[in-house]
């Protein structure tokens, strides 16, 4: 049986990130935000309250878009 792998977590999720502003590892992000070829895990530190967002870019995905110029 094929499992279909959900696109929320194309990898592993990074765990204890250090907090940007105190340095405290906090365990997993807050919210994980899927994009295109990339990312985005939002973190909160539950030490000093600090949010802060971190991006993951996958340039393995292959983007098929056009370039931008016309
Ligand atoms: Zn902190």
């Amino acid at each position: 049986m094929t499992k279909a792998v959900l696109s929320e977590t194309p990898r592993e999720t990074p765990k204890q990130n250090p907090c940007a502003q105190c340095g405290m590892p906090i365990p997993r992000p807050d919210w994980i935000e899927p994009g295109e070829g990339r990312v985005s895990y939002l973190w909160t530190c539950h030490a000093c309250n600090y949010r802060f967002e971190a991006v993951a870019i996958f340039d393995e995905v292959a983007v098929e878009h056009p370039p931008l110029a016309a």
